[in-house]
């Protein structure tokens, strides 16, 4: 008796691998059909607007990659750059949303940047340089309002060869920002080894600024580091007002996040941007400067 319902658990186990192995490889299958589909239609756009606290007006949005598969709907990136990663069509999704972006974002006023996030496994890949520059030439967007955003995860092996690669990005003239900052290892010596442009403070230390002390004191010790070294920052996952004002009066550069808005579609950057400055005026009055 013992010994059947062991093996009907074992079997079930084999079956629920096996189910999910096949989503994989469906999901695999699907995702490289949508690459090479012409003109990528099921691959999507989303764009994140990012202010500055001291101007009260919008600085930038963040590119955000999506995937309208097939009866799943509208899939995150979470879910399919892993795949794209592993079965190595990372450099044509990152090529199609660095083209695709760039070419969006040299419509918006010059006064707005655009930042687009990298893997490290892109960052890796020999072609990186090339197709970032190719990206800004096609769309004739100044160099100086594309910023890559690199996490830990980048810095962490081969040191000198990502720096090489660091050093000629900046030599076209792109700006580089660490995303996910404080989520990764050693991150105070990154610091040191790069003129990164800004660090990007991850929303976990934002989600726990209200409650927990040590989140509070890391992010109010990052902002001040980065000012004396001359690096911006920006606090990723503002959701409260609470969050905003605590950020702005610590003397955080830029605040993003769903308090402010969502990512939004290429078509309602313009709308955005301009409901956002007239909301942020009120906010921003309410903002005590204690530095
Ligand atoms: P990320 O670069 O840290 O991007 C921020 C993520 O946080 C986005 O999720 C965004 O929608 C979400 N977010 C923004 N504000 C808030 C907030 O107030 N609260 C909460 N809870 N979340 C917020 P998304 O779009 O799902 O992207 C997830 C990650 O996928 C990104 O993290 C980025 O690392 C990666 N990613 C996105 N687009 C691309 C891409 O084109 N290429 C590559 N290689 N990675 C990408
Ligand atoms: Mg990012
Ligand atoms: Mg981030
Ligand atoms: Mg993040």
């Amino acid at each position: 008796q013992a010994k059947q319902a062991g093996r009907g658990r074992h079997a079930f186990f084999e079956w629920a691998l096996d189910e999910a192995a096949h989503s994989r490889r469906l999901l695999e299958l699907d995702l490289r059909t949508a690459l090479r589909e012409a003109g990528a239609p099921q691959l999507a756009l989303r764009f994140q607007p990012i202010v500055q606290v001291a101007s009260g007006r919008v600085s930038g949005f963040e590119a955000l990659v999506r995937w309208d598969r097939p009866g799943h709907g509208l899939v995150g990136p979470a879910e399919f750059v892993p795949a794209a990663e592993e079965i190595g069509l990372i450099d044509e999704l990152g090529r199609l949303v660095l083209e695709r972006s760039c070419k969006e974002a040299s419509r918006w006023p010059s006064s707005i940047r655009l930042a687009v996030n990298l893997s490290p496994l892109q960052f890796r890949a020999p072609g990186l340089v090339e197709t970032v520059s190719n990206a800004l030439l096609r769309s004739g967007l100044a160099p100086a309002r594309l910023e890559l955003e690199i996490t830990e995860g980048v810095l962490l092996e081969d040191t000198e060869a990502n720096l090489t690669v660091l050093r000629r990005l900046k030599q076209i003239g792109v700006r580089i920002a660490i995303d996910d900052f404080g989520t990764g290892y050693s991150s105070l010596n990154y610091l040191r080894s790069f003129p990164f442009d800004k660090v990007k403070i991850d929303r976990a230390f934002v989600h726990n600024l209200g409650g927990h002390d040590a989140d509070r004191a890391i992010v109010r010790a990052t902002i001040a580091l980065c000012r004396e070294l001359g690096i911006v920052t920006t606090a990723e996952g503002v959701e409260t007002e609470e969050q905003f004002q605590l950020l702005a009066s610590k003397g955080c550069d830029e605040l993003q996040g769903y308090f402010i808005s969502e990512p939004v579609t290429a078509e309602a950057v313009d709308e955005t941007r301009h409901h956002i400055e007239i909301r942020l005026s009120s906010v921003r009055s309410a903002v005590s400067t204690d530095l």
